[in-house]
């Protein structure tokens, strides 16, 4: 029979989801014999039966009352009695720590009655009216919605009135007065009495806990930190026991382990006659833990044990809550402790050394989103900086650069060697070339799924967006903030990771862990200035090398140019997984371009295109080498033609204007005509790709014809090019049947001429559903797939990418229809089903065929375990991401 209620002795540490973090970690504790006070979990299936119903089940109510009876029994004790009455604290706990839930009610089960019974049995009339008044402070605060300023007014002015300095210092009378004044603050408030009943305390309570799962900020919580809306919390009931009960007893948090470095030792923090909250709330100031040894020797020992025995069984760093109570040690809460991503990493390999976990363990804690954070640039803290403004984090990083405010002077300054940072209100796709150059960028409006957050995210590049205290003016170039005017040219600072806006230069560094992945393990280690910072390279570099050994994918890169191989390939890269052509025809090669394109015969073309050869040859001999030994894929050219062509209306307005003043240029107007002829509605969905290359097949035919003599000279020179031929937006087998034919032609006329064999491996994107739905059939033709997991998420979702971000993503981040952005992590029931179509279609074929991945999504730790799931052989991704594929494709495979 399913229940709700489970006592701490029925449950354990693996059952997170139906008694919350802190339930199961109670219930572990009690398992292993620690001091845990008796107690008992409402599952979080009670609480999603709250949510659906409006009100608790029925059952619940009498599975209470048997949990509450057993502890009563046990304890000698009744709730809220008279005599030396029971008392509980109520307290929320979902799967995952949720700092934007209700907090915590202690005390649970006083009244005008009890508060008498509980002074007998302590013999403490203070502490026992001191427990009452944090009831109902707490209790009407956090259940009855009560504004928690009035009590701590309330508070304060019962302090002045008898002159104590700290809350200690009240006595008995003044907190009785206090009582007093706190429950005509209730009435006052909420035109009732404070409860009186101890069960309808304890009922009140729960419900106001599976309530605070759905406030606004708890909501707010879920969506920053991904984590569903429909898990329900769950609700620890747990007898009372007493910190505040005078000098002999305390209360605590402390660490197994130092939570920064892993070394072993005593951290934590103690507070001696106080209760749990004054600890966080820093209301007096706590001693170093250690101190508690001389206050209380044996509690202190039995503490020391405890957290030993809790380490040894967790096998991992605790963070832990304990009380002690007139002599008597109690934990409160226990759970592996949160860490920073230096610590994630020499933690693990500390715990290794101590052979408390084995090196798989190590490098399944050590997560691909902590490593890139400790591969940022880092701003030198110890440089004078002016800070600007603070806003929204986007993408982490440090960047400083010249002010600029489009393109044009972006492209312009950069050209001329000067680092900038684009300033705009909010970018869209025409940004982008822009956003490319620069070394980071900063809007003043638009949240964490804005294009600029989502595109230089993409990017790895530096971002900092909705900075609102900024006023950009780019008509006047300038922008104004913090009662400054800065215009173009300027020089800002801006922390990806902090939010952090500075005026001026402050120094940037390459982060001692990037010196490591760049350079290797000596650079590191040199550019390390602390020992603790030696250790962690030490750190990275096992556990990197663990993940090597350990994963089955390759990781491969997105480069386009022989620079960015290189920076993969010291990254650790093995080979291009995507190299994008369309790069090449921009900037001064766009005439020849034009000249393809406007060509009325077929001579015309075939002069244009020959022009093209040499410089389109001369990149790839440059990119084959840089990658020599290694594959590339080289992706022909992809997006629709009028991308390398004039806007149509700029150039309407041109002609418009010539013709008025009589200066005409026939060219500009035959260029106008055939814009205007290749016009598209949806451009995403017209003419690019494959289709392109089979409407003007001369396209194609330079570009394989410029990889084929690449690949001659360079194996003349004794070279080792591995040149793979890839195909865009296939979604017909004929369509690659196609191209393959007129491919192979080629390389087999190149190869002829040299003496040489070239037979080059010829494949396609799969990134139209219809090529996953006909993988079987496209694999006839194919000797490799690669995965486009942008356009098939475009197409799957009928998405357009360029323009959803802004319209209405937040909206549906918000609505719940989205959890995250399914460019940034792969759809698994969408795009992922297809994806794992393709494969086994693909695979239905070609037993073995091989099979990488080439969108965003390949740098993307969560997508990357799906991937690896999925059979892939490869990711490819950004090079910046590659040690972070490394690392979870490693992880994914233990
Ligand atoms: P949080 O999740 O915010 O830490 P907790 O439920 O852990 O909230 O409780 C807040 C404080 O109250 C903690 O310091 C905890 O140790 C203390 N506390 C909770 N329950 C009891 C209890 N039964 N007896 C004594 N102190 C308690
Ligand atoms: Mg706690
Ligand atoms: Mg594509």
């Amino acid at each position: 029979m399913s229940r709700y209620v489970y006592p701490f002795d029925q449950g354990d540490k693996d059952q997170k989801d139906l008694l919350g973090g802190k339930g199961a970690n109670l219930a572990e504790m009690t398992k292993i014999g620690l001091p845990v006070p008796p107690g008992f979990t409402i599952t979080t299936q009670a609480c999603r039966a709250y949510m659906k119903d409006g009100h608790v089940p029925p059952e619940l109510r009498v599975e209470v009352t048997m949990a509450i009876r057993e502890i009563e029994d046990r304890m000698g004790r009744r709730l809220g009695d008279f005599h030396d009455p029971l008392l509980v604290s109520v307290r929320s706990g979902a799967k995952f720590s949720m700092p934007g839930m209700m907090e915590t009610v202690l005390n649970v089960g006083l009244n005008d009655a009890s508060v008498k019974g509980l002074a007998e049995f302590s013999g403490d009339e203070r502490f026992a009216w001191d427990s009452y008044r944090r009831l109902i402070q707490m209790f009407g605060r956090t259940v009855l919605g009560i504004d928690g300023d009035l009590f701590a007014e309330a508070l304060e002015e019962a302090k002045r009135a008898s002159g104590a300095i700290t809350d200690v210092d009240l006595s008995a009378a003044d907190l009785k007065g206090l009582v007093e004044r706190f429950k005509q603050i209730v009435r006052e408030q909420r035109g009732r009495d404070f409860p009186q009943h101890p069960r309808e305390q304890l009922d009140m309570a729960i419900e106001a806990v599976f309530d605070s799962w759905n406030t606004e900020r708890a909501r707010l919580y879920r969506r920053r930190e991904r984590i569903p809306h429909d898990l329900g919390t769950a609700v620890n009931v747990v007898t009372m026991v007493f910190g505040n009960l005078g000098e002999s007893s305390g209360t605590g948090v402390c660490f197994t382990r130092d939570p920064s470095t892993g070394h072993s030792g005593v951290y934590g923090d103690y507070l001696a006659n106080a209760q749990g909250e004054d600890v966080v709330a820093g209301i007096r100031n706590t001693l170093p833990l250690a101190e508690l040894e001389s206050l209380d020797k044996t509690s202190y020992g039995e503490l020391l044990q405890a957290m030993r025995r809790l380490e040894t069984h967790y096998r991992d760093l605790c963070d832990i809550e304990f009380t002690i109570e007139r002599g008597t040690l109690w934990l409160l809460q226990t759970r592996v402790g949160k860490r920073t991503a230096a610590a994630a990493f020499r933690v693990a390999t500390q715990l290794v050394d101590e052979h408390l976990i084995t090196m798989d363990e190590a490098i399944a804690r050590c997560t691909g989103a902590q490593l890139s954070q400790l591969l940022f640039p880092q701003f030198d803290a110890t440089a004078e900086r002016e800070l600007l403004t603070k806003a929204m984090p986007a993408s982490p990083g440090a960047a400083v650069g010249e002010i600029v405010f489009d393109n044009a002077q972006a492209l312009e300054r950069t050209g001329e060697g000067v680092s900038v940072i684009l300033v705009r209100r909010e970018t869209n796709p025409d940004d982008l070339q822009g956003m490319i150059v620069a070394s980071g960028v900063l809007t003043s409006r638009g949240g964490k799924t804005s294009h600029a957050a989502v595109v230089a995210r993409g990017m790895g590049k530096c971002a900092v967006v909705g900075a609102e205290e900024i006023d950009v003016d780019p008509a006047a170039q300038e922008m104004r903030v913090a009662g400054r005017v800065l215009t173009a040219g300027e020089t800002i600072a801006i922390d990806g990771s902090t939010g952090e806006v500075f005026l001026g230069d402050v120094p940037v560094e390459d982060s001692p862990v990037m010196v490591y992945i760049a350079a290797g393990l000596e650079a590191g280690l040199a550019a390390a200035e602390d020992e603790a910072t030696a250790e962690l390279i030490h750190a990275v570099d096992r556990v990197m090398n663990h993940a090597d050994a350990k994963r089955r994918m390759q990781v491969r890169a997105n480069a386009d140019t022989a620079e960015d191989a290189r920076r993969a390939r010291v990254r650790g890269a093995q080979g291009i997984g995507l190299c994008r052509t369309e790069h090449q025809f921009l900037g001064d090669r766009r005439r020849d371009i034009e000249r393809v394109v406007l060509a009325e015969a077929d001579d015309e073309r075939e002069a244009a295109l020959a022009e093209l050869l040499p410089v389109q040859r001369q990149d790839f001999i440059e990119l084959l080498e840089a990658m020599d030994g290694l594959p590339a894929t080289i992706r022909l050219i992809d997006p629709p033609l009028h991308e390398f062509l004039p806007d149509l209306t700029d150039l309407a307005v041109k002609v418009a204007r010539a013709e008025d003043e009589g200066t005409v240029d026939e060219r500009d107007v035959a260029l106008l005509a055939a814009v205007r002829r290749m016009h598209e509605a949806n451009p995403m969905l017209g003419l690019r790709g494959v289709r392109l290359g089979l409407k003007l097949p001369g396209l194609f035919a330079l570009q394989i014809r410029a990889i084929a003599e690449a690949t001659v000279q360079l194996r003349k020179s004794g070279k080792d090019p591995r040149p793979e031929i890839m195909v865009p937006l296939v979604g017909s087998v004929r369509e690659l049947h196609l191209v393959r034919e007129q491919a192979e032609a080629i390389l087999a006329e190149v190869g002829a001429a040299h003496d040489i064999r070239l037979d080059l491996p010829i494949g396609c994107m799969i990134e139209l559903p219809r090529a996953a739905l006909t993988a079987h059939r496209i694999a006839e033709e194919a000797d490799f797939f690669s995965f486009g997991t942008n356009d098939l998420t475009q197409t799957a979702w009928g998405f357009s990418r360029d323009d959803v971000e802004g319209a209405f993503f937040a909206d549906y981040l918000e609505n719940g229809v989205l959890t995250i952005s399914p460019f940034e992590t792969i759809d698994s029931d969408g795009a992922g089903a297809l994806v794992l179509t393709g494969v086994a279609g693909g695979r239905s074929t070609v037993p073995g065929l091989h099979i990488g991945v080439c969108g965003e999504h390949g740098g993307d730790p969560e997508s990357i375990h799906f991937f690896h799931d999925a059979g892939l052989d490869y990711v490819s991704c950004s090079p910046f991401r590659v040690p972070i594929a490394r690392l979870e494709a490693g992880r994914a495979a233990v």
